[in-house]
């Protein structure tokens, strides 16, 4: 198809220094859990970028020097020679289709934990390292200055020599540079410190240092966060961020402007932030630049994307999650292809990865971070050889990616759902307060699906064993999914317990009534207990909020989402109290356990809601096997977990049907030498 005319505009060229984008998708920086350790995976990911079209594709973090060594997470380094040749890899495979390279050069300063290099942090002052207590960055004098602006210059070298188009100095996220700009974090008395002139001198000379040392053929880009949001004591849009852009506007060729104070901040979940939050924060940098400039915002919609460069926010369509949901967004924009775009629903599972230290994964996108390791590509697959039958039952994200992914494979599909609806947990879970864009994950599948001539859909059709064996079926796919258990038995209370009165979410959702006091009992830790609390707190409940571990919905500080929770909790007057496990419910009362004495309290509780775990659906199985009709169980209704994991497991299934099951290739040595 023809692209849309409305649209032109975001396939413009745009020239940024020395380098012309091809046109305006700008895939910004963003980590993939690889970093130095697996280039090959790296690499292959951003190519898969590339090839969807986005002109300019990014790295992730890159270390300038060993002081600034993130271990364990996983980022690049171009410490020496010997890191050009795996990250020239990367360049490599962005140019091959036509895209520029960019690199974010980066010192962590206090920030930087130094686990595997084992030097001492630095930073303007003597401050405690973030994330490595009880070490203490030490103060940079000028001789350190001196050496810092060098480590820059090298490294920006050895990216250039690496082929990389766009040099980064990265002044946000509370690094090193950051750490110079903000009054919070400089208190320094010497030409480095004090008024703004000064704490701007530090990132004036890294532009123009970097500048000197590959201008001539590389764009410098500056990533700034202008705001930090900490209010007037930090550096704001309408304050300090404004003036600095204003002293700097001119100097590099391109300016990657956001908010930062915490990595969370700039990269805030669905269920905190709306598409596009960031305008507010950044709109102002184009009107003080004649040089482009990008920003972030989670950004899917094609109308939108030209709404920001009409409206004159920015010269590019920044993105880091689109870009990982769907790699070939622009791509099907240019092709008149935009209602496949596959939307990221802002869940922050990819963010998880990355602080849990393994490889990139993503909700929407089960291909994201296989590429290299599984050889999995976002939009091609191997046609299956015949042309069997096969019945997937189950509608909820299992079920939907496997007709989809077997369709895609040319079989003859039918999906059955006992269902009115198609969707699943879906259905129920984007009901809960912010989590509606999760809906995304039915909608784009059955949208795909509707596509295909091959896939037959069925709703309001329970199956059982005996329906499946007349049905006739040369593969049968259980995606059955799963249910909250009523026992008790979770992360840390592993014994099961009697509670015949107690509700699961299953039962809320279904539409149980519930008087307070509500006690919500979190042995789980993902999404789910605090996202009721929230629900039944707005519905006008005391709730009381109760959780074996110290945080409300721990895990969600790997999706960096907790905090913002927890505060939202609070606010919404949610009584929490940690490190508590139930032991009884008896009647009025539920008796809790302090998780390190064993204490015992009583609390007041009208109706108790279990959020401990899920138990997988297998009566059918059980059923079929009876019957010895083989059956494939995918998804909640072989382990309960994720949506993520749901989606991944059935694409994996649908993917591997009649190939070798191997297992992921693993990183050795870097293939391609300089
Ligand atoms: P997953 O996350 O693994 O996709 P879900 O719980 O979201 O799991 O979805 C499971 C779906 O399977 C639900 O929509 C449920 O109605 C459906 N289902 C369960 N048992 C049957 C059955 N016997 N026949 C048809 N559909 C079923
Ligand atoms: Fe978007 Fe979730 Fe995928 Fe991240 S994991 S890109 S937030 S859909």
């Amino acid at each position: 198809m023809p692209r849309d005319p409305r649209y032109d505009i975001l396939f413009e060229p745009v020239r940024i220094g020395p380098v012309t984008a091809p046109n305006r998708f700008y895939q910004t920086a963003h980590a993939t859990g690889f970093g130095w350790q697996r280039p090959q995976s790296g690499a292959a990911l951003r190519g898969v970028k590339a090839e969807g079209g986005w002109g300019v594709v990014c790295t992730e973090y890159c270390s300038i020097h060993p002081s600034s060594d993130d271990s364990p997470y996983a980022f690049l380094t171009l410490w020496d020679d010997d890191d050009i040749a795996p990250l020239a890899q990367t360049a490599d495979a962005i140019h091959a289709h036509g895209s520029l390279a960019g690199i974010e050069l980066w010192h962590g300063g206090a920030h930087a934990s130094n686990r595997m290099t084992r030097l001492p942090g630095v930073a303007p002052d003597v401050q405690p390292a973030l994330y490595h207590l009880p070490a203490t960055a030490r103060a940079m004098d000028l001789a350190d200055i001196r050496a810092f602006r060098g480590w820059q210059r090298d490294a920006a070298l050895r990216a250039k020599r690496a082929g990389f188009d766009i040099v980064y100095v990265y002044a946000g996220h509370d690094y090193l540079p950051f750490q110079f700009l903000s009054r919070r974090t400089n208190h320094r008395g010497d030409a480095y410190g004090g008024p703004l002139e000064n704490r701007v001198r530090l990132l004036r000379e890294m532009i123009e240092d970097t500048k000197e040392a590959v201008g001539d053929t590389c764009a410098v880009a500056v990533r700034l966060a202008v705001d930090e949001l900490h209010g007037p004591e930090g550096i704001t849009s309408e304050g300090e961020g404004r003036e600095i852009i204003e002293m700097l506007a001119e100097l590099p060729d391109l300016w990657d402007v956001n908010v930062a104070g915490a990595l969370g901040n700039d990269s805030r979940s669905a269920r905190f932030s709306p598409e596009g939050f960031q305008e507010e924060n950044v709109a102002f940098v184009k009107s003080l630049t004649t040089k482009p400039v990008v920003s972030v915002g989670r950004f899917t919609s094609p109308d939108r994307m030209v709404a920001q460069i009409k409206r004159g926010v920015q010269d590019f369509i920044g993105a880091a999650r689109p870009s990982i949901a769907d790699p070939f967004l622009p791509a099907k924009i240019r092709d008149g292809r935009e209602d496949e775009i596959r939307e990221c629903i802002g869940c922050n599972i990819c963010r998880a990865a990355n602080n849990e230290g393994v490889g990139l994964r993503c909700t929407q996108n089960p291909t994201m971070g296989e590429e290299w390791r599984r050889g999995w590509h976002p939009e091609r697959i191997a046609v299956y050889p015949r042309r069997e039958k096969a019945l997937v039952i189950g509608g909820g994200p299992a079920g939907l990616e496997a007709a989809l992914t077997l369709g895609r494979r040319g079989l003859e599909v039918a999906l059955a759902e006992a269902g009115d609806a198609f969707g699943g947990r879906l259905l129920r879970e984007a009901t809960l307060p912010g989590l509606a864009t999760w809906m995304r994950v039915r909608d784009w599948r059955l949208h795909m699906i509707g596509k295909l001539p091959n896939v037959e859909m069925f709703p309001a059709s329970r199956m059982g064993a005996a329906d499946i064996a007349e049905f006739g079926a040369y593969h049968v796919v259980l995606a059955t999914g799963s249910g909250w258990r009523r026992d008790g038995v979770g992360v840390y209370a592993i014994r099961p317990l009697s509670l015949p009165e107690a509700l699961t979410p299953d039962d809320v959702f279904a539409g149980s009534p519930v008087t307070g006091p509500v006690v919500i009992y979190d042995d789980e830790h993902y999404f789910m207990a605090g996202a009721l609390a929230e629900k039944l707190a707005a519905q006008g409940h005391e709730v009381h909020y109760v959780t074996t571990a110290a945080l409300a919905s721990s895990w969600t500080v790997l999706t960096n989402e907790q905090d913002f929770l927890q505060a939202r909790l609070i606010t919404a007057g949610v009584a929490i109290h940690p490190l508590k496990a139930l032991t009884a419910q008896g009647k009025d009362e539920v008796r809790l356990a302090c998780v390190y004495t064993g204490r015992e309290e009583a609390m007041p509780c009208g109706t108790l809601v279990l959020c401990t775990g899920r138990l997988p659906e297998t009566a059918l199985s059980g059923d079929l096997a009876a019957r010895g009709i083989a059956a494939v169980r995918i998804g909640d209704c072989l382990a309960p977990s994720s949506i993520a994991d749901a989606v991944h497991s059935a694409h994996r299934y649908a993917r591997l049907l009649g190939e070798p099951d191997l297992p992921p290739r693993r990183e050795r040595a870097p293939e391609r030498s300089l």
